[in-house]
């Protein structure tokens, strides 16, 4: 493509505002334009399930992710609340809803995802909460009073974190997985087991191997939630932590076929976020990024989304991808900062527990070298793992474990 003089992000979050700030970093000076269909604009995701749920007085301004100041000193012309419903891929141009149509030379398309809802009868009453954007955490937030009954269905980190966040809001919850354990198939299982045992301490009720057959909303307002067993249990709100979807409304059926990765639902990119079709790049939680050995990722975590948006950025202005970090990710529930790097391994065999304070620290080791880590309220930890992953040290799994000798020591090998 010859000289780039326009480009158009749709979806101001992680990714998009990544973006547009490493294109300017870099020297871009043509026009940019930053869409999104949440008129609330650029904020922090994160937050909605933790400060937002926990302190009443905070707002999406609290939790901005670009400011109109720096908007302005960037020369970015932001169009919130004006959400993108139609692109054609070939000639690069999009329709909003309002009806306006644009055209760029570039178009990152950044649009993440939406929360997904269990396809249960009585999942689309009023009293059936999720949490992906602002206005969800808000509408959940005005819910609550001192004896507000809330289920939270789903062990994943965002079930996890909305507990741990209601039950601190002094809200009565019951924690519905359908698993045996919440967050097991994310975390090492004796981990799992002591952060679940923390959060039923502060209060709440955990089911575990939950099936739900349906709700039914009562005369008064609340909730019954029917399980297959025919017992039930009665909530003012219910909430759903079940996992998202890449949101790609505004691709036709025919773009669908040509952009969408069938196995993940993201859109097809390579790993330096470039779809099939010339100009159109996607970065963040909604593409599926080809891998160097050919398979294919779609990651759901802020650190990945911003990259992400940043790798686009040098992609668009044809200049060196910034290198690749290991991997991270955190998950603040309650009084607890967890934090995991690279890939934490399920199997024995390639754990390593180190006893290290409060809360043992796991690391996922294969031949002397650390793929993965997780510590709890120990950040320093998987930063000492993420060096080790980084620089590929050889390290004896005897060595890690031992609480006398400091990780840092371990991290030139
Ligand atoms: C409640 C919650 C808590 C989280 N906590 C953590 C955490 O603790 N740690 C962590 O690492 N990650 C966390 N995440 C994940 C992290 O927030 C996401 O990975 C990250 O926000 C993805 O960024 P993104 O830019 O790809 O997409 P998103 O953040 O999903 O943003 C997409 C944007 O596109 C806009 N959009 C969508 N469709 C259109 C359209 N058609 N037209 C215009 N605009 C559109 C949306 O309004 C939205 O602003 C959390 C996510 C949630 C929902």
């Amino acid at each position: 493509m010859s000289q780039i003089e326009s480009v158009i992000v749709v979806g101001a979050s992680a990714a998009g505002v990544s973006c547009v700030r490493a294109l300017r970093q870099q020297g871009f000076l043509g026009s940019i334009t930053l869409i999104d269909k949440d008129q609330h604009g650029a904020y922090e995701r994160p937050p909605l399930s933790k400060q937002i749920l926990m302190q009443a007085d905070s707002t999406h301004h609290d939790i901005a992710l670009i400011s109109d100041d720096e908007l302005t000193a960037l020369n970015i012309e932001a169009h919130y609340g004006d959400g993108v419903c139609e692109l054609d891929p070939t000639t690069r141009r999009i329709t909003l809803e309002s009806g306006k149509a644009l055209t760029a030379d570039v178009i990152l398309l950044a649009t993440g995802g939406e929360a997904r809802r269990l396809p249960i009868e009585g999942a689309d009453l009023p009293q059936v909460l999720v949490l992906r954007h602002y206005e969800d955490a808000l509408n959940l937030r005005q819910r609550l009073t001192a004896d507000t009954r809330v289920a939270v269905i789903g062990g994943g980190f965002i079930g996890a974190e909305t507990t741990a966040s209601l039950s601190k809001s002094g809200a009565a919850v019951q924690w519905l997985d359908a698993a045996a354990l919440p967050m097991a198939h994310l975390l090492p299982t004796e981990l799992c087991e002591k952060i679940v045992a923390n959060h039923c301490a502060q209060g709440v009720a955990l089911t575990p191997h939950c099936r739900l057959d349906k709700f039914i909303e009562q005369p008064d307002g609340s909730v019954s939630i029917l399980f297959e067993d025919t017992t039930s249990i009665e909530v003012d709100v219910i909430v759903m932590g079940v996992g998202m979807a890449p949101s790609t409304p505004y691709l036709s059926e025919a773009v669908s076929a040509e952009l969408l990765n069938p196995a993940t639902g993201g859109i097809q990119v390579n790993d330096n976020q470039v779809t099939k079709f010339s100009g159109i790049y996607a970065a963040g939680d909604v593409a599926a990024v080809t891998q160097a050995d050919g398979s294919t990722v779609r990651h759901e975590h802020w650190q990945s989304a911003q990259h992400q948006g940043e790798r686009a950025a040098t992609a668009i202005l044809n200049k060196e991808p910034p290198a690749a970090p290991v991997d991270w990710f955190w998950s603040d529930q309650g009084d607890l900062h967890i934090e995991m790097a690279g890939k934490i391994l399920p199997t024995k065999e390639h754990l390593v527990v180190r006893l290290e304070g409060d809360w043992p620290v796991y690391f996922s080791v294969v031949d002397n070298r650390v793929v993965g880590a997780v510590s709890v309220n120990n950040p320093n930890a998987v930063r000492a793992a993420m060096r080790m992953i980084k620089n590929n040290v050889n390290v004896e799994p005897s060595q890690l474990a031992n609480p006398e000798l400091p990780l840092r020591k371990l991290m030139r090998g």
